[in-house]
């Protein structure tokens, strides 16, 4: 209690990556205590919230008419204000029990988007605090990610790390503790599935629900050719008869389907570099790249990102995990990375 009056660490201090696809709360000695999709169902009827997380992603496409099962955040930011503040309030009280006193209540690091409005942060800044959060301290994506990441960000050197996640495609280059130039895309893993829709529609006259896109990108997807090419069998709507098909669909296709956001992402890379300052890129080119998000998880983007720019590109260990991490050590040492968290909107150079 006195740590929280004197502004220390707290057990109770949470770090969030509240992300388009996936919320992860990260929490002072226990590590990563939720891993859930961000999605809500709601029934209508009453405002009652019916599930969240694993269990509302399994009713989304499914639910009956007084049912609402949604993704309160598109793009990296809130679209729905008041689903998101049910949905961190639900995951708050799964790790708070006896949040009882304004002195209990949570400080929490959220990390947010680049590039996003004062009224997108002022947006999760309130959700978080209606949430129960005492504070909320809120930092760029790809810090916290760098952070996760264990890069030198603090140090003169250059580091850039991209991090791919369902809505947003964060590219940046720190140094110095800040973020020195950058590139926010709201294409990344959705679109991807969208495509992967839009191709089968067009080509094999199959409708596939969003669903079965994403498992056909986890199983099929890449960026660039595999050593051994891949087949499934991919269930949907005959387009002409309007009744159930099967079709043998193999990993070509799919990467046909997802060049068009590939390319977006290659060439936001490349602008990026293209606009960094000389000393810096030096600094990137013998350090590498550094790959974060679920989209890192994409076959051999890595290379494809590699050639692309002329650079060494890695995937961070455990990619779906880095942001929320970052958060996390963020917190535990609070007082030496107070200086790196979000000095407000920064303007793209
Ligand atoms: P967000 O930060 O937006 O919540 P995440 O970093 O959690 O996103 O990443 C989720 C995205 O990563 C989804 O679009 C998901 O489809 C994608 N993804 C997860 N695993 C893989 C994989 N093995 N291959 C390609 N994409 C993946
Ligand atoms: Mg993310």
């Amino acid at each position: 209690m006195f740590n929280n009056l004197f502004g220390k660490v707290s057990s109770k201090d949470i770090g969030i990556d509240l992300g388009t696809t996936n919320t992860l709360l990260y929490v002072h000695d226990k590590g990563i205590v939720v891993n859930e999709p961000s999605v809500v169902a709601i029934n209508n009827r009453n405002d009652q919230i019916v599930a969240v997380g694993k269990e509302a992603e399994a009713m989304l496409g499914k639910t009956p008419a007084h049912i609402t099962a949604t993704r309160p955040l598109v793009n990296g930011v809130v679209s729905d204000f008041e689903v998101t503040e049910k949905m961190l309030k639900h995951f708050i009280s799964k790790i708070q029990h006896d949040s009882f006193s304004m002195l209990s209540r949570p400080r929490v690091v959220v990390a947010i988007p680049l590039g996003v409005t004062e009224v997108e942060r002022k947006a999760v800044e309130d959700a978080a605090k209606n949430a129960g959060a005492r504070e909320v301290i809120l930092v760029e994506e790809p810090m916290a990610a760098a952070i996760g990441a264990r890069l030198p960000i603090q140090e003169s050197t250059g580091s850039m790390i991209i991090d791919i996640g369902g809505g947003t495609t964060e590219i940046a280059v720190i140094s110095l503790g800040g973020v020195v130039n950058w590139r926010s895309l709201r294409t990344a893993g959705d679109d991807f599935n969208q495509d992967i829709v839009n191709y089968c529609r067009d080509n094999f006259n199959l409708l596939i629900g969003e669903p079965t896109a994403e498992e056909v990108k986890i199983i099929l997807g890449s960026a660039a050719p595999l050593d051994e090419e891949l087949v499934m069998k991919v269930k949907g709507r005959d387009l002409i008869t309007g009744l159930p098909k099967e079709l043998e669909i193999n990993s070509q296709h799919i990467r046909v389907a997802m060049e068009r956001v590939i390319n977006a992402i290659l060439e936001s890379i490349l602008s990026t570099i293209e606009s960094t300052p000389p000393e810096l890129l030096v600094d990137i080119y013998e350090r590498g790249i550094v790959l974060s998000g679920g989209g890192a998880l994409l076959p051999k983007l890595d290379q494809r990102i590699a050639a692309h720019v002329n650079i060494p590109v890695r995937v961070v260990d455990d990619p779906l995990t880095t942001v929320a991490r970052g958060t996390g050590i963020i917190l535990d040492d609070l007082d030496n990375l107070r200086a790196v968290v979000s000095p407000g909107v920064i303007p793209l150079n």
